[in-house]
């Protein structure tokens, strides 16, 4: 079974969205070798220590990649097409790419590298995060 906005509902992403509900992005860093990864894993897939945590990282980065999503495949994205995915990457989490909903005006026309920040909406799971442009 597959969450809302393509992350798959796993015991692997529980500490994601719980730090998503409490209004904040942290993604798996290694202890031993310092680098984050995404997606969750187990053992760092740089070094193989098993030593992971969870550190934050700001809400402001960059859309590296979009689509526009026109179909809904399942019946619970009917009411919801069309919608924008960007893949995000964090200044301060290098190697971690978010795929995730961006919303913005429809006279914004997005670009790659443009600034976006999240949104956290108090809500649980993926309708708890979006990005939206970043006003710079
Ligand atoms: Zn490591």
């Amino acid at each position: 079974m597959t969450n809302v906005h393509s992350l798959p509902e796993s015991p692997e992403f529980t500490p994601f969205w719980r730090h998503v509900a409490e209004r904040r992005l942290c993604f798996p860093m290694c202890r031993s070798c310092g680098r984050r990864h995404w997606y969750p894993l187990p053992r760092c897939p740089h070094c193989l220590a098993a030593d992971i945590d969870w550190e934050p990282v700001g809400p402001d980065g960059t859309l590296f990649s979009w689509t526009a999503v026109n179909h809904a495949f399942t019946p619970e994205f009917a009411g919801k097409v069309p919608y924008t995915v960007g893949l995000i990457a964090f200044a301060g989490a290098p190697g971690v790419r978010l795929i995730t909903e961006v919303r913005a005006p429809p006279a914004c026309a997005l670009r790659i590298d443009m600034p976006v920040r999240a949104v956290f909406t108090g809500r649980t799971g993926a309708e708890g995060l979006h990005f939206v442009p970043a006003i710079t």
